[in-house]
């Protein structure tokens, strides 16, 4: 199987010709269940892979990777993130997970407490949610909005254009900083969920994982869509794609993440800082004071 197929199959970088409606959240791109074990086995080596060039990345501590996880509750995110970085080297990598925001996050502009996540240098930095919710929960329901305390002036009709236009503003402003921004939304269908919901219920040990707020959120699916859709149709683009990864089958979803990452790593050409010749002088010149003592 070529993961360059995956990875085009799924990406958007035109919003314009999408449509949400298209992509089947239970699509595995031909492959059956009983591939999963050979699935496995490029998920592995992906794994192994993203390890090494994560080690490049830092060395070099020149590009920035951030990664951004939008999803409906239990669509997955946690075990995607926890699977596909597990070789990762905790130090050059930070997870943010955004919640509802605190008072003092409150107190200044939407944009604020992601900047302040971003990721430096060599590293990755992965938001398990983003800003993206200021148009997506923020759209759905109108009473987050009324808490954001925006001056009621700024709250015209033309909110979300202005929002897409910030988002595709400062997304901009990275790429051409040095930050890679890569968006994936793990598209789960209603009845999935529904599944996987009544799975978390039915498993003592999955209760920890089940908020009736997940359930009260579940009446507003296709709201959440519609934001879902129309988001993605106004920040895909070719510096910052979406991609819009089918994730009714967990072992699909970590396949497509995986292989999406790595090779954006790939076309970093990411390389060890070499070492100039006075360096490499001074070193010679350590090593033989050190084989002579
Ligand atoms: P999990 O359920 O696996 O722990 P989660 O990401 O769903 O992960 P929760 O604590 O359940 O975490 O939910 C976080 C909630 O915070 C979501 O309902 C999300 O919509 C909300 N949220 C995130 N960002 C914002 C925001 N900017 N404004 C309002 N609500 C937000
Ligand atoms: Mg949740």
């Amino acid at each position: 199987m070529k993961t360059s197929e995956l990875i085009k199959r799924y990406r958007i970088t035109d919003g314009s010709k999408f449509h949400l409606k298209q992509s089947d959240p239970g699509d595995t791109h031909g492959w059956k269940s009983e591939l999963k074990k050979e699935a496995s086995v490029h998920l592995e080596k992906s794994i192994k892979r993203l390890a090494e060039l994560q080690d490049k990345l830092y060395a070099q501590d020149q590009h920035a990777l951030l990664l951004i996880f939008q999803a409906m509750d239990a669509a997955g995110k946690d075990g995607t993130i926890k699977h596909v970085m597990s070789g990762i080297n905790p130090q050059g990598c930070q997870v943010y997970s955004f919640k509802s925001p605190s008072t003092e996050e409150l107190d200044h502009d939407y944009l604020w407490r992601s900047l302040k996540a971003l990721p430096q240098r060599g590293h990755i930095g992965i938001f398990n949610r983003s800003y993206y919710e200021e148009v997506l929960v923020v759209r759905v329901h109108p009473e987050v909005l009324a808490k954001q305390k925006v001056p009621k002036a700024l709250l015209g009709k033309k909110l979300w254009d202005q929002r897409f236009e910030d988002i595709n503003a400062i997304e901009t402003y990275l790429t051409r900083n040095g930050t890679t921004v890569l968006k994936f939304f793990l598209h789960v269908s209603k009845k999935e969920q529904k599944r996987r919901f009544l799975e978390r219920l039915n498993d003592p040990a999955k209760n920890w994982k089940f908020s009736t707020a997940d359930a009260e959120e579940r009446k507003h699916f296709d709201e959440y869509m519609d934001a879902y859709e129309d988001a993605i149709r106004r920040t895909a683009s070719q510096r910052a794609p979406w991609y819009v990864v089918p994730a009714d089958n967990k072992w699909f979803t970590r396949l497509v993440v995986s292989a999406v990452i790595t090779r954006a790593l790939e076309d970093m050409n990411l390389a060890y800082p070499t070492v100039d010749d006075k360096k490499r002088g001074e070193l010679k010149t350590v090593k033989r004071a050190l084989e002579n003592e």
